[in-house]
């Protein structure tokens, strides 16, 4: 049996605890230190071995995540899953060698011909906690980063999706030894001790509730850490553009997984006078997409009884404080016939929503799409600024001064232009929050850097100066001073 598998296969079925953590940690660390940083090719190979797994287990990877959650869209799995981590894989062997390098760094002047350079190392063993709404790409994603930047890793999965949480397990003990990444299941009381653990780095995809309790956590042991929370990302259809062609867009954004995404738009903001186009494109869009929604497999369910019925409170709550609610059921299917059974919810529309509402307090994280109006754009960028940062924001618009505006007098982790959650699928983009939507990024050379330790280095050469400035400091100090601040 695996170092690994003592720890998450327990022989009596029972949840890790502290100590196995505490000793798994432990052998993941041991390890670092005998074997030191892996060279470029040995970590080539570790992603190629990534490859390999995740490319073998394609077909097994959509089964798990659609057992779990009831239907999930195969396609959005093998594309929003499966290629995304691919994609990165290969993206970062590209350019690994590059990032490993050494870089040159200036010299300050009074100190040539001496030479700085940043040295990049792996920190050493790091951990991964990921939710459960793209369940593969979230825990290997990192991971990818994480064995680029040469570290030994532990990952916590999400107890949500416990079947694709084993597959998860078996996965990396099938492909990695026990003692260089290792996968630890559970549910919030192991996350909890978890955190706990005194990573070099712990790396938290998940609610900003969680987070702020992750951060508390690591504090303790002053592991360094980086968020990637939620919150209400908001779309703006410019006043220059079609309406009906941003509710297709954002339509495809906000039922992609049912909604269940972290940069899906949460909530958009139309102009006053094209709301009613934009919510007849929002019904021909849905139409198209999904002629039919109980027994249509590209149509999600969401994941669990707690988070339908939450969904539910939210339209229910709309309905009770006189919002006008649509719910766009092009086949006219009972959806809730049999309870919270197959855990659709059409797409719904909130017109009239109001911050009183609460799926205007909450990020939503499911296909309700409040539609708010506006009459300038300066209500609206008013309208963002008044609330905390979002993970993403969504600009529909093909006037360049007004995109301009809104790029610079808006903060969020990332924006799409006329377009929803592409901007997450760019390889060489940095991904990540700002304030309660995240702290530091991943993707991209980002991800490197965040599991890497920049070291700096100075090499003083055989001839140098800076004898003149030591003690016992006399005429040649003071001229040299004098010289530097220039009297
Ligand atoms: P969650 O915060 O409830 O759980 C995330 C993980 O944390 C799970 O593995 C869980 O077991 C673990 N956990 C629970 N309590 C813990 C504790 N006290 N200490 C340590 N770990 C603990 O989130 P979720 O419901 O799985 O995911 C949905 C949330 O994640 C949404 O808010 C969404 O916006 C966010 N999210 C963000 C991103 C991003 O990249 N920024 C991506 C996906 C999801």
């Amino acid at each position: 049996m695996t170092a690994a598998a003592d720890v998450t296969h327990t022989p009596d079925a029972r949840p890790p605890r502290a100590n196995d953590l505490d000793a798994l940690l432990g052998r993941l660390r041991d390890a670092a230190k005998k074997d030191g940083a892996p060279s470029y090719e040995a970590r080539v190979k570790d992603l190629d071995k990534l490859d390999k797994a995740i490319r073998g287990r394609k077909a097994a990877i959509a089964d798990a995540i659609a057992r779990d959650f009831g239907t999930r869209s195969k396609h959005e799995t093998l594309f929003g899953e499966v290629f995304g981590v691919l994609s990165l894989i290969h993206y970062t062997k590209g350019h690994l060698r590059d990032w490993m390098d050494p870089e040159d760094r200036e010299t300050s002047l009074v100190f040539l011909p001496s030479t700085s350079q940043v040295v990049v190392q792996p920190l050493g063993v790091v951990g991964i906690i990921a939710p459960w709404n793209y369940p593969v790409r979230l825990a290997l994603a990192p991971l990818v980063a994480a064995l680029a930047a040469g570290n030994r890793v532990m990952i916590k999965p999400s107890e949500l999706v416990p079947g694709t949480s084993a597959l998860l397990r078996d996965l990396i003990s099938e492909t990695f030894p026990a003692d260089q990444v290792a996968v630890v299941v559970g549910g919030a009381d192991v996350g909890e001790a978890f955190a706990k653990l005194p990573f070099d780095h712990l790396f938290f995809t998940g609610s900003t509730r969680v987070g702020k309790m992750v951060m508390r956590a690591a504090s303790e042991n002053l592991v360094p850490v980086t968020l990637e929370l939620g919150g209400k990302s908001p779309a703006i259809v410019g006043p220059d553009f079609d309406p009906k062609t941003a509710a297709a867009r954002i339509m495809a954004g906000k039922t992609y997984n049912a909604g269940q995404t972290c940069i899906a738009p949460d909530f958009v903001m139309v102009p006053a006078a094209s709301r009613d186009a934009f919510v007849e494109g929002c019904r021909a869009a849905v139409a198209k997409m999904y002629p039919t929604l109980l027994k249509n497999p590209d149509y999600t369910s969401i994941v669990n009884d707690r988070h339908y019925a939450r969904l539910r409170a939210y339209v229910d709550d709309a309905k009770a404080a006189g919002a006008e609610v649509i719910e766009i059921n092009p086949s006219r299917e009972a959806l809730d016939a049999g309870g919270a059974g197959d855990r659709k919810i059409a797409p719904t529309l909130v017109l009239g929503a109001t911050d009183k509402l609460q799926c205007m307090q909450e990020e939503i994280f499911g296909p309700v799409l409040p539609i708010l109006t506006y009459t300038t754009l300066d209500e609206a960028l008013a309208y963002v600024n008044d609330h905390p940062r979002p993970l993403a924001l969504y600009y529909f618009s093909h006037n360049r001064e007004g995109i301009d505006r809104v790029l610079s007098e808006t903060t969020s982790g990332g924006v799409s232009v006329n377009e929803t959650m592409l901007h997450i699928a760019q390889d060489d983009l940095p991904f990540g929050g700002v304030g309660p939507s995240g702290m530091g990024h991943y993707h991209a050379r980002d991800g490197f850097d965040a599991f890497s330790k920049k070291k700096a280095v100075f090499r003083q050469s055989r001839i140098n100066t800076t004898g003149l400035l030591r003690p016992p400091y006399g005429k040649m100090a003071d001229r040299v001073i004098a010289m530097l601040l220039g009297r």
